[in-house]
């Protein structure tokens, strides 16, 4: 039996940031997980809100924040909670030597390995465009044998987008050296470039292909570390601005925010259990006293006085659904779903916005506890984050990593103070 002041469920961004913030609180963290969640196949950037209800392009989220309802999320919270999170993350990226750019007060416009553009408001540097609107040459990079990852989609697509129509583009191809016959991916190539030999290759091969002054959008592989040193010394070899493409996963940029939240946990003491899936809880008089892991046989109780469950709804593995009803998995808390299944969805899947099911999950209190049909905390003392928050559709809003953020860090510190 273990005792810790807070136990966060689940590793993706949510878990990680309560984490932090628990600990940043001053309490004694523990954070289990069964897997690595979405950070690692989204990119990495934080996307705070990009469009609005009616599908319109957010430019300032922070001034969109406020058109929101009551039950999103973001409402629910209101603005100084999430200038506070975004804070929070800011300085441990920097304080972690990988920063990130952007504020609330405007989004910023991402190329896509698709060929499209996407709104996104806190960014690594690597994929800032910032200060390349002068650039004339645009060469869009490929790698020998790189997995779903089309140039010409690329080219395609951002020679008639806003900042790019008008400008030069072209191509270039690195063989990083894998052999015929071998596909790689961006997570192959990342590792190759975390070795001062696979640089030193690379800026030589980029020496000899890149025009002068040239703009290089490339897939997401500029190193595995969260440390910019790959890219720094590719730009300094080649005189040329390096902007990686957002969307190929396996999401090299998240794999980096991922090892940069591990590294600083563990810095921090807080005491991590992957391949840990949390099967059921110990409850008693409205409290969680324990979370339970493994399965009769090798049953083991981690005992908190306070909780956050970052499971990510239906995706991350945090609720269960049957024919017309659905619940969250660990405390069997009931969703409130029609019970007909077929309102559940738009049959116009794509079109639609927002999708019904998006938006199910659980209904808190402004410390993100679930409450009853009373209208109070069920459980005094757990705190939920993510997407297994109800109110609000991520993928139409581009809003999955910045909930994820806000409502993680929020809950974070609410356990950590012990707020119950
Ligand atoms: C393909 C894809 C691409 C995306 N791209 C972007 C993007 O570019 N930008 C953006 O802002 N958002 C993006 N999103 C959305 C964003 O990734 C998520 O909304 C957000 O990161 C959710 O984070 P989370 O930590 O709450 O959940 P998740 O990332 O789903 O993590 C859930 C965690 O809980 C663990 N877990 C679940 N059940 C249990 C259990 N019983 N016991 C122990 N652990 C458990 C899981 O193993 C995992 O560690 C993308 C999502 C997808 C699916």
């Amino acid at each position: 039996m273990n005792n810790y002041d807070v136990i966060v469920v689940g590793a993706g961004l949510s878990g990680l940031i309560a984490a932090a913030a628990a600990t940043a609180a001053g309490a004694k963290v523990m954070l289990a997980a069964k897997g690595a969640g979405t950070l690692t196949i989204g990119s990495g950037t934080i996307d705070l809100l990009g469009y609005d209800n009616a599908g319109r392009p957010v430019a300032a989220p922070a001034a969109a924040l406020a058109a929101l309802p009551a039950d999103h999320p973001y409402g629910k919270l209101g603005l100084p909670a999430v200038q506070a999170a975004a804070d929070f993350f800011l300085a441990l990226c920097a304080a972690a030597g990988y920063p990130y750019c952007g504020t609330l007060a405007a989004n910023r416009w991402l190329p896509t390995a698709a060929g499209t553009l996407k709104p996104a408001c806190l960014v690594p540097a690597t994929m800032d465009l910032a200060g390349t609107e002068d650039a004339a040459h645009v060469v869009v990079l490929a790698f020998a044998g790189l997995r779903d990852y089309r140039p010409e989609m690329v080219i395609e697509g951002l020679s008639r987008r806003p900042g790019f129509r008008g400008k030069h583009f072209s191509t270039a191809v690195v063989d990083a050296g894998f052999g015929p016959g071998r596909d790689a991916t961006a997570l192959d190539l990342a590792r190759w470039l975390d070795s001062d030999a696979g640089r030193r290759e690379c800026a030589e091969q980029l020496k000899k292909r890149l025009p002068p002054g040239c703009l290089v959008l490339l897939p997401p592989v500029l190193g595995t570390r969260p440390d910019y040193q790959a890219w720094r010394d590719l730009e300094a070899a080649t005189g040329c601005r390096l902007v990686e493409l957002a969307g190929i996963p396996p999401a090299v940029t998240g794999f980096r925010l991922r090892a940069l939240f591990l590294a600083h946990l563990r810095r921090q003491g807080v005491a991590i259990h992957e391949q840990a899936p949390v099967t059921g809880a110990v409850v008693a008089n409205g409290r969680c006293l324990a979370v339970v892991t493994g399965q009769p046989d090798r049953r083991r109780e981690y005992r908190a006085g306070a909780f956050v469950i970052a499971t990510g709804g239906f995706l991350g593995g945090g609720f269960e659904s049957a024919p017309g009803a659905a619940c969250e998995s660990i405390f069997g808390l009931p969703l409130d779903v029609p019970a007909d299944q077929l309102a559940w969805s738009e049959p116009r899947l794509l079109a639609a916005r927002p999708q019904p099911f998006a938006r199910f999950g659980l209904e808190t209190d402004q410390d993100l506890r679930p409450i009853g049909a009373d209208g109070r905390a069920a459980l005094a003392n757990v705190h939920f984050a993510g997407p297994n928050l109800a109110g609000y559709d991520y993928s139409c809003e581009k809003s999955g990593n910045g909930v994820a953020l806000v409502s993680g860090y929020h809950a974070g510190t609410a356990a950590g103070e012990g707020r119950a």
